[in-house]
């Protein structure tokens, strides 16, 4: 018997409160307050959702688990926890593991391990090269015609930098409608570099990374993504200049998607005066009027999906000096948050726009908005009970320490940040509850125990 939910008096989308039911893994009623037929027989559960907002549950294009190779720094069962916890039911597995995520075998083997944890669906991303040595072309059909049925192919932690590899990679995804996702880096142009090269970095004398190393690989690839008629995704764009040339490819006609991340949206390189390695970022902070750019893009469309780029690294790998430390920090549990601050909170988008940025579009690129596991869905009834319930009144305090990834390396540790997860459902079943992560297969005996209803 699975359980049902009544969300009492929650605001899908931000819009008028309503009472919603979830019964066998889809939305079964959406009505006002009052009004709904709780079914008979089945164990109920009631949530006090007043004046919480209802989205369709999060879709993470950019995470990564570590897993396998990585398992210090994070696992896919703790990664997917952390996903939970964030309001995320499905999240994208990047392929820079160890082995390289670059044949049928080892996406099989993330899939299933996504399976076996049961936080979200995990959608292993194909490496484009083998062992993403950008040489040769890895199995991208074998990839695709698994069982983890890649859509989504990426070296990202490193670019395809080799124009022809990068022609025949687009060209080899349209047979099954994939998409490569680039990490856009010139490598020449970055050798060595620490952080964003500007006036900060000129004047704490750290290396610096150049707008253009990764301008340069958008306009390309853009302008190649046309050449051959393919789908193109650029990961974590990160500068004004890499907005406006997206914005003239979407205006041009290509059929070319973006992402920002969380911290592209608030952080600045001023960060990195204080030489604290939790900064050091790849592609690196930039500067506030990068901020304000990718903030208009994502305003007006030119960004199309916010992902986390979530990148666990171990105390080891970050607690040390500067040029030592690895390049990323986590996201999964606060890219909410951020984006109700710097662009909900600031009335730039409305909760409608966040499910589209954070969920609709993400899964749309990624080819997983269809089937008997679809995500991204609208919040409707007959559609899959795939649900992020969050409390935007709420503050809480980051604690790094407190968070469900295993990994530390939060830039927001000690900041207040707006909103709070409440609960998130997958299929129907409740995988946080009360804002904490509920195992799997305990979330009825745990509710069951504490008298069912909250
Ligand atoms: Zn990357």
């Amino acid at each position: 018997m699975t359980t049902t939910y009544v969300l009492r008096g929650a605001r899908p989308l931000g819009g008028d409160a309503a009472d919603v039911v979830l019964a066998d893994g889809v939305i079964s009623q959406i009505a006002a307050p009052g009004t709904v037929d709780v079914p008979g027989g089945a164990e109920v559960v009631e949530i006090a959702a007043e004046g919480h907002v209802l989205l369709p549950g999060l879709v993470d294009l950019h995470t990564h688990l570590r897993e396998p190779g990585r398992e210090d720094a994070e696992t896919v069962a703790s990664g997917t926890r952390a996903a939970a916890a964030g309001g995320f039911t499905a999240v994208h597995a990047m392929a820079n593991t160890s082995p390289v995520a670059d044949t049928a075998g080892v996406v099989e083997q993330v899939w299933r391990l996504g399976q076996e944890a049961g936080w979200v669906d995990v959608h292993p991303v194909g490496a484009v090269t083998v062992g993403l040595g950008g040489e040769r072309l890895a199995e991208l059909g074998a990839m695709a015609d698994s069982a983890a049925r890649v859509r989504v192919f990426s070296d990202d932690g490193k670019c395809v930098h080799d124009p022809i590899l990068m022609r025949r990679a687009l060209e080899y995804v349209k047979a099954f409608d994939g998409v490569v996702a680039q990490h856009a880096q010139e490598p020449r142009l970055t050798e060595g570099a620490q952080m964003n090269e500007g006036v900060v970095s000129a004047e704490i004398g750290l290396a610096g990374w150049p707008a253009v190393a990764e301008e340069a690989i958008i306009a390309r690839d853009v302008l190649l993504a046309e050449h051959v008629g393919s789908r193109l995704h650029v990961c974590h764009l990160s500068t004004a200049g890499s907005v406006e040339i997206v914005r003239w490819a979407k205006g041009r006609g290509i059929d070319v998607t973006a992402e920002v991340t969380p911290h592209h949206l608030i952080l600045t390189d001023e960060l990195a005066r204080t030489y604290d390695p939790t900064y050091k970022v790849n592609p690196p902070l930039r500067t506030a009027a990068d901020v304000e750019a990718v903030r208009e893009g994502l305003a007006d469309g030119t960004i199309d999906i916010v992902a986390t780029d979530h990148a666990p690294h171990t105390r080891e790998d970050k607690d040390c000096e500067w040029g030592a430390a690895a390049f990323g920090m986590t996201g999964l549990e606060t890219a909410l948050s951020v984006v109700q601050q710097t662009m909900v909170d600031t009335g730039r988008l409305t909760w409608a726009d966040v499910a589209r940025v954070l969920s609709a579009n993400p899964a749309r690129i990624g080819r997983i908005d269809a089937g008997p596991a679809a995500q991204g869905r609208p919040v409707a009834v007959g559609e899959p009970a795939n649900l992020t319930l969050v409390d935007p009144a709420a503050t809480r305090a980051v604690d790094g320490a407190a968070q469900a990834t295993a990994s530390g390396n939060t830039p927001f540790a000690g900041r207040d940040l707006p909103g709070r997860v409440v609960a998130t459902f997958l299929r129907g079943r409740a995988t946080v509850l009360d804002g904490a992560p509920v195992g799997p297969a305990a979330d009825t005996r745990r509710l069951a125990a504490r008298g069912g209803a909250r």
